[in-house]
Formats: structure tokens, C-alpha cells, sequence
């Protein structure tokens, strides 16, 4: 059963709506309900990711949001008890077109500027890196030694449990189907379980966030598409340290996963929708792509395979905080590469809800309002 009353529900129990829980209890919030539709905390995007953290970005604001977050990520055990299966293996980002060499060394410069060692590499320093692999065409690479990879379900599961430690109760199989405004201002939550009554929600739904903001009537222009990913059988030749490469012009990556290769590729044609069922198709042409690139594959076989949705904004950035609807919030939009901001997100939403602003970072122009006042910025890195 529900509670009948809450101060603060939280829609969604993937590493938004967990981190949000964590952050608001640890400055005290008391009364707090965090809402998942599956069965399980954590199913949907973040538990269908590639687990890639990284401080390459095109935007100022992803590199400082990276900034913050990734450290929240190296403390992660000794703040919160969970180990997560941090790897600093690096991203290496493979350039294959002049336009791609001229803005990803722009972005080099600007990360420097803040900080972060990202280093420019020939086309004979790629090769040397990546012996397994074909890259003939390469024109440059972007490497940071300090990306990596995380497990986002011990993430999430991390979170989960400090939260519940804090007094937070996590439901499952709770199913939000409608919000209750009057006079502008939010006043209850219906879920298939009984109506909660509470002046604050954050609709931290991924994907679903805009479904979510209907039921709030709040316009929330994030689409879902569809991204798949497969895994392979161990490979003895992959040394321990290979790295994250993505080869970005074609929107395809291959990271170490236990002893093989996971490989993912994004299909430029999917179409906007909720299907999570994966395209046999599509997956025969990030096959070819990756066996392409590194013929090894092709003597392994397939382990596992799944899709996901990418949560995806008009420009490619994140929504957060307040909406037209007071006590409705959103922390939503990630658009791919939200799994690695979790940790500070849920922190900066704290902020936004007990100060009334944003303290650890000023993201209060990836407001929703944006979007109606034509204040977006494209990120360009997105994979
Ligand atoms: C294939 C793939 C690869 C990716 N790779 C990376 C990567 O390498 N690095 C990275 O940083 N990011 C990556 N991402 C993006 C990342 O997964 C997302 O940005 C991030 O996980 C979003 O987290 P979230 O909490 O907003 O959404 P979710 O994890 O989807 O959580 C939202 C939750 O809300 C719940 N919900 C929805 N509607 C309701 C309702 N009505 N009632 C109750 N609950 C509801 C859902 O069930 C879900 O559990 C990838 C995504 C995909 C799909």
C-alpha cells in the first residue's frame, strides 16, 4: 500500500530519481517516496546503458557537470558503502572527418582550460594504442585517461539503500497515471495503488518524463529512441586495458566487458517511440560496422544483446528544476550520456528544492523554459 501523504514524491528509480532521494535526505528531507513502475530499481536506462563516464564533452556545462560528478563517483564507496566497478580504462575518440577534427580539437582546448587532461593523438599513436583494431582513415584522436566505465546498476542499488538508511521509502510496482494541480500548484500524486497527497513531485521518469508532464500539464519535450547494445565471448587477445573507443562518425563504441567486447552503434533513421524489443536489422549492420573495425569479432559469438531508450532533448542537454507548475520539478533529458551526471544531478536538484537555487553549479539556464525562449545549446559530442 501507498502512504496517503508525502513531502516530496519522486517519480522514477533509475540513477536520477535515486541520486535525488539520496541528496534530499542527506540535507535533512523528511517524508520522502521515490516511485518505480518495474518490478526492480534502476531496469530502464541506466540499467540498459553502456556504463561510460567521461569528461569529453563540446559544452562548458557537460565538461564542469562531469567535473563535479565523476569525482562523486571515485568516493562513491567511502561516501556510500557500495563499490561500483570503477575501471579507468579511458575514451578514445576516433575522428575520421575534417569537421569532426576541427570541433573536437576546439572542445580539447576549452576541457584544458577547465582542467582536464585530454590529450590529441596522431594517427600512429591510435594505431599503437589499438593493435586489434582497423583504422585506416583515421585523421586524429581525443583520449583522457581519467573516462571510464561504472556498473550503473550498483550505482543505482548504491543510492537505493543509502536512502532507505535515511528514512526514504522506495516503492516498486507503483505505477504513476495521474497528477492532481489546483490553482496552479501541485497537490497529489495517483499511482495504481491509491492517490498520495504532496505539494512537491520531481519527475525524474528518463524516457517517460514527458509522459509525466502531461499528467502535470507541463509541455516536457523529451523523446525516447531506441539504442541497442550486444556483448560478445571472451577474447584472449583484448588486453585489460583497453580502452572506451567510439569511432564517431559512425556513432559506434566497443568497451571491455568481463572478458569480451561490448559493442553498440546508434541508427541514425530509429524513430521516436517506446519499442525496446531489439531490431535483428539494425543489429547486423552494428555487427558488420564492428567486425569492420575489428576483425577479431568475427571469430566470437554473441552473448547477450539488449535496447534501451535514450531520453533525448531538443539540444541534447539536460532539463532541471522548477516548471509553470509550482512544486512540479523535472530532472530529465539527458539524452544518452545522463547516466555518468546522476550523482550531481541529484545533488543539484536537492539544492533547487531546499534553497530554492542551484549552489554546486549554475545550471539554472538548462531550465525548461529554454526551449519556449530559444536559449538551447547543442552538445555535440553525443554518441
Ligand atoms: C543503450 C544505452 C547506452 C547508454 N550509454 C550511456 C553511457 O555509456 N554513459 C552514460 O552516462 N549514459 C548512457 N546512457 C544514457 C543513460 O542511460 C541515461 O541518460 C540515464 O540512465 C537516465 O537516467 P534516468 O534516471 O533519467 O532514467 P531511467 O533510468 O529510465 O529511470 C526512469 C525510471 O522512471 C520509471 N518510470 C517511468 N514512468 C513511470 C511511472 N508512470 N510511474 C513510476 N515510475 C515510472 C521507469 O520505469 C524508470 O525506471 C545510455 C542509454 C542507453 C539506452
Amino acid at each position: 500500500m501507498v502512504p496517503k501523504t508525502a513531502e516530496v514524491v519522486i517519480i522514477g528509480g533509475g540513477v536520477m530519481g535515486a541520486s535525488t532521494a539520496y541528496h534530499l535526505a542527506l540535507r535533512g528531507q523528511k517524508n520522502i517516496l521515490l516511485l518505480e513502475k518495474d518490478e526492480f530499481f534502476g531496469q530502464e536506462a541506466t540499467g540498459r546503458c553502456a556504463g561510460g563516464v567521461r569528461y569529453q564533452f563540446s559544452t562548458e556545462v557537460n565538461v564542469r557537470l562531469s567535473l563535479q560528478s565523476l569525482p562523486m563517483l571515485d568516493r562513491f564507496k567511502d561516501e556510500i558503502g557500495q563499490d561500483i566497478n570503477l575501471r579507468k580504462c579511458g575514451y578514445l575518440f576516433v575522428l575520421t572527418t575534417p569537421e569532426d577534427v576541427k570541433t573536437f580539437r576546439h572542445s580539447l582546448e576549452m576541457q584544458q582550460s577547465l582542467g582536464v587532461h585530454t590529450q590529441w593523438l596522431t594517427p600512429d599513436e591510435i594505431h599503437k594504442r589499438l593493435p586489434l583494431m582497423r583504422f585506416e582513415d583515421a585523421l586524429a584522436g581525443s583520449f583522457n585517461r581519467d573516462d571510464g566505465l561504472v556498473d550503473p546498476n550498483s550505482v543505482v542499488m548504491g543510492y537505493i539503500g543509502a536512502s532507505q538508511r535515511l528514512g526514504v521509502r522506495c516503492l516498486n510496482k507503483v505505477e504513476v497515471t495521474g497528477i492532481k494541480a489546483a490553482s496552479g500548484k501541485i497537490i497529489a500524486v495517483e499511482t495504481n495503488q491509491g492517490t498520495i497527497s504532496a505539494p512537491v513531485i520531481v519527475d525524474a521518469a528518463g524516457p517517460w518524463a514527458g509522459v509525466i508532464g502531461r499528467m502535470a500539464g507541463v509541455t516536457v519535450p523529451i523523446e525516447p529512441y531506441r539504442r541497442q547494445i550486444m556483448t560478445t565471448t571472451p577474447i584472449p587477445e583484448v588486453p585489460a586495458d583497453f580502452p572506451f573507443v567510439l569511432d564517431f562518425a559512425q556513432s559506434l563504441y566497443f568497451h571491455r566487458e568481463g572478458d569480451g567486447i561490448l559493442t553498440g552503434m546508434s541508427n541514425n533513421n530509429e524513430k521516436a517511440g517506446f519499442d525496446q524489443n531489439v531490431d535483428e536489422a539494425f543489429e547486423m549492420v552494428n555487427l558488420e560496422a564492428s567486425i569492420a573495425r575489428m576483425p577479431c569479432l568475427e571469430k566470437v559469438g554473441l552473448l547477450s544483446h539488449w535496447a534501451g531508450l535514450y531520453e533525448v532533448t531538443p539540444d541534447a542537454h539536460p532539463i532541471y528544476g522548477k516548471t509553470s507548475v509550482e512544486g512540479f520539478f523535472i530532472v530529465a533529458g539527458f539524452s544518452g550520456h545522463g547516466f555518468m551526471h546522476g550523482p550531481i544531478s541529484g545533488k543539484l536538484m536537492a539544492e533547487c528544492i531546499l534553497d530554492g537555487k542551484f549552489q554546486s553549479l549554475d545550471v539554472s539556464f538548462l531550465d525548461l523554459a529554454r526551449f519556449a525562449e530559444g536559449r538551447q545549446i547543442r552538445e555535440y559530442n553525443v554518441v
